[in-house]
């Protein structure tokens, strides 16, 4: 039997991928490795003795792209589902080293905070803000016309026409710049204002404003404003409703089934290999993968170009994570449902300088035994020094993560003063945990920095790997990481295989 489309993973892209075509009749499998579909977006649930259990969020914990017209919104509408999803408002709270910053997705109460939290240059921060709100505007009404981007085809060239607006133009001259070049414009030289937008933009966009491309970080930047959301249940919700639609749409959806090599006969892809030797065939075979992990699966059949633009990018970020179950008492009431903390001004971000702290809603009662909550913390980390520390040997990489671990403790102590003595379980996951967990390579997660040359018009795009038949969707094809974004390249990639 040949499929129309085989998908390998269940991640967030090629599970809503998968849920399109099925919807439309195309005969399509899914093959994860996992017993649960999700990927960095999923949760596993932790079951004490006495039988009461935590649902840990793995990586992604905080949801856009479910308001109206978001990229969520439009694949429940196009699958007539609904995600278990409630809005969160405040998005977060950002705690600078002096102060607390509270990021309101009502405009008017963020235009107020942030000019009480930046007093320093707040005439000149204000117009920075209202030029970075009104080119995100155009940027997300772009998005909602679903443009073919990259552009990889002719094909893609006559789509993109119809999704141009004469409000577009001014946009040109803004592809080569960086947040950076933009916070020098308004000479914006405020030590806490640039902490702030640094920090946000690398949990959303992976690199700091110097470095990141000014069209996509005036959209990241505006995140919060379009509205963000908690998953009931846990981030797993999410994909277990797409998982739902999509079987109740005719489609196959097998776990514990590894894909070991795609099949490639005269240049195409054809099928796959899994781990225990079965072939299965079909017309397109869709990756879920990072464009290394599919070049692993390609093997010699990887085309040169592919091998070359994996040399040529840069390294992602891997992530540290803490999964705590705390006393219920220990968490301030009424306190937002997401920190991140900088814990010094004046040095580089991630590797525990900055942490990303979640606590699920107190009505949700689901996650966590009775008088308990669960709790995730992360931090951006370079994967390298976490593989050094495991080929040293188990007690080197267990004291490496001993250590983290309390260094995130510390920095969450900010939000919830006195952690230490309240916590009632802890794991922690490196990117050697989330090599093991997703299969990415060296635990590499969140996708490619957007800097100006990995972004919009030149990010990679559904046909990176370069063998024809063979689609690549997720973090690391356009718009890169996120729930959301993954979905947005997964409904643009349904539109091109429906076209062709
Ligand atoms: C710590 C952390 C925090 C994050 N926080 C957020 C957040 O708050 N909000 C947000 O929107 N995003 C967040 N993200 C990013 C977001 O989770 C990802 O960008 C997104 O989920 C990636 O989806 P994906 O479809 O690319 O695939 P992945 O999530 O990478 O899933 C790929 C799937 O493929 C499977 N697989 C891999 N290889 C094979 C194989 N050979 N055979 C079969 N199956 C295979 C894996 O098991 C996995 O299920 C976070 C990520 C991390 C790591």
């Amino acid at each position: 039997m040949i499929y129309d489309a085989l998908i390998i993973g269940a991640g967030i892209g090629g599970l809503t991928t998968a849920a399109l075509l099925a919807h439309d009749g195309y005969r399509v499998a899914v093959l994860e490795g996992h017993i649960e579909p999700g990927g960095c977006a999923s949760s596993y649930r932790r079951t004490r003795p006495d039988g009461t259990s935590y649902v840990f969020d793995v990586g992604a914990t905080l949801f856009g792209g479910f308001q109206l017209g978001g990229a969520h919104d439009w694949v429940a509408r196009r699958l007539s589902l609904r995600f278990p999803v409630v809005p969160l408002e405040p998005a977060m709270q950002v705690w600078l080293p002096d102060r607390v910053v509270t990021r309101y997705g009502d405009p008017d109460a963020w235009r107020e905070e942030r000019m009480r939290a930046f007093p320093a240059q707040a005439v000149a921060a204000e117009r920075f803000w209202q030029n970075q709100e009104a080119i995100a505007a155009i940027a997300w009404r772009f998005a909602a016309r679903h443009p073919p981007m990259p552009l990889e085809t002719t094909g893609d060239l006559l789509g993109l026409i119809p999704t141009l607006r004469p409000e577009m133009i001014g946009l040109l001259a803004h592809i080569e710049r960086t947040v950076g070049h933009e916070l020098r414009r308004y000479r914006l030289t405020d030590p806490a204002l640039r902490a702030f937008i640094d920090a946000q933009l690398l949990i959303s966009a992976q690199v700091p404003a110097d470095e990141c491309a000014w069209l996509f970080g005036s959209v990241a930047l505006d995140l919060a404003r379009q509205g963000v959301f908690y998953a009931e249940g846990g981030a797993w919700s999410i994909a277990r409703t797409l998982a739902d639609a999509f079987i109740r749409d005719g489609g196959e959806l097998r776990y514990r089934t590894w894909v070991g090599q795609i099949l490639v006969e005269g240049g195409c892809a054809v099928g796959v290999r899994l781990a225990d030797g079965e072939e299965l065939r079909a017309r397109q075979i869709i990756a879920g993968q990072t464009v290394g992990d599919v070049a692993r699966l390609l093997g010699e059949a990887a085309p040169h170009r592919l091998l070359h633009v994996m040399k040529t990018t840069p390294e992602s970020w891997g992530a540290f994570t803490l999964y705590l179950g705390v006393d219920e008492p220990q968490i301030p009431t009424g306190i937002p449902a997401h920190h991140q903390v900088v814990r010094r001004y004046g040095e580089p971000l991630g590797e525990g300088n900055t942490a990303f702290i979640s606590l699920h809603p107190a009505h949700d009662t689901s996650r966590a035994p009775a008088g308990q909550r669960a709790v995730t913390i992360s931090t951006h980390t370079r994967v390298g020094p976490w593989w050094a520390a495991r080929a040293a040997g188990q007690t080197a990489y267990r004291e490496r993560k001993a250590r983290w671990a309390e260094d995130l403790i510390t920095a969450a102590e900010r939000v919830l003063p006195g952690l230490r003595g309240h916590i009632r379980y802890q794991q922690a996951g490196t990117p050697v945990s989330f090599q093991r967990y997703t299969r990415r390579e060296r635990g590499m997660v969140g996708g490619l920095g957007q800097r100006p040359t990995q972004s919009g018009f030149r990010s990679l795009g559904a046909r990176a790997a370069g063998v024809p038949g063979l689609w690549l969707v997720g973090d690391s094809t356009f718009p890169g990481q996120s729930s959301a974004a993954v979905t947005q390249g997964a409904i643009r990639l349904y539109k091109t295989l429906r076209r062709g």
